[in-house]
């Protein structure tokens, strides 16, 4: 058997110290194979965004580990950790945020090449292809994030994770800004550069209708703990943990009866003992 691309296993995150530490991860494992997107639900707050972080060297690990193509990366630094950046990239969820607006989409697509020693003749080219594989026009390269929609501005940020290449992409709630229309056509792109590139993806979110539709496998979390992972399918259709179905009535649906239902089914699970809303 071939070990997992990415294997995170019994990771303990504490942001601060003491007293006025807060344990956001409580041993958490998991594993992704080459080409697999897991998904990772949640409600806000579960600890979703520390794990995707902690992934990419930017959360404070108290203990456990993460492999990366079986090398422990958990607390890679400097140059090692720059390196990484060429197999393990982010898209966030915020397509405003996260584009540099003084820069022009050819600059900011071709800059970790150029960062990373490639020519400019090369950088130029692999820039024209991603802008091709994301469904963009060749002259977006001149244009700036101002000028786009945020469901571009969102396939700009997948170009710019692509363009070395890399065989993880941790996507932290890449559609969740988007209009519905807007992330069935992200959600596809998604798919399509996985089948075309074999890119694995952690693919977090809180909305398991957008799970189901990229996911192979899914991991629940829950106040920093998974509490179940299976079968996409399985999990966000018949979740076996009272959390996880928590999670599946809050998912919304277009009828209205039907989400009114919803709404007081989920309700009810709040009165289940051991599962209790997140304290906010
Ligand atoms: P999610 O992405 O599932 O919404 P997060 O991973 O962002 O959850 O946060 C998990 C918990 O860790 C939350 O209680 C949050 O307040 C806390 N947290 C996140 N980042 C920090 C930080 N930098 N310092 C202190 N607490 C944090
Ligand atoms: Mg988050």
């Amino acid at each position: 058997m071939t070990a997992p691309l990415l294997q995170v296993e019994d990771l303990v995150v504490e942001y601060g110290r003491g007293r006025h530490g807060f344990r956001a991860l409580h041993g958490v494992s998991l594993e992704i194979a080459s080409g697999e997107c897991l998904g990772l639900v949640g409600e806000s707050g579960s600890g979703k965004s520390t794990l995707g972080k902690a992934v990419l060297g930017l959360a404070p690990v108290a203990s456990g580990a993460i492999r990366f193509d079986g090398e422990e990366i958990t607390h890679a630094r400097g140059a090692r950790r720059r390196a990484l950046a060429a197999d393990v990239q982010v898209v966030f969820q915020d397509p405003y945020g996260s584009l540099d607006p003084a820069m022009t989409i050819g600059d900011i697509l071709a800059e970790p090449l150029t960062a990373a020693g490639v020519g400019t003749r090369e950088a130029r080219g692999r820039v024209a292809e991603m802008l091709d594989r994301v469904r963009l026009p060749l002259t977006a390269a001149e244009r700036y994030p101002s000028e786009f929609s945020g469901g571009q501005r969102q396939r700009i940020a997948i170009a710019r994770a692509l363009v070395r290449r890399p065989r993880l992409i941790v996507c932290d709630e890449p559609v969740s800004a988007l209009d519905l229309t807007t992330q069935a056509t992200i959600i596809d792109l998604f798919i399509e550069l996985q089948r075309d590139t074999g890119v694995s993806y952690l693919f977090v979110s809180h909305d398991l209708g957008v799970v189901r539709r990229i996911c192979h496998r899914v991991a629940v979390m829950y106040r920093g703990e998974i509490v179940e992972t299976g079968d996409g399918e399985q999990v966000t259709r018949a979740p076996a943990h009272p959390y996880s179905e928590r999670l599946r009535l809050a998912s919304p649906v277009a009828d209205p009866a039907l989400q009114r239902q919803r709404r007081q089914d989920w309700l009810a699970i709040r009165e289940v003992p051991g599962v209790t809303a997140p304290v906010r």
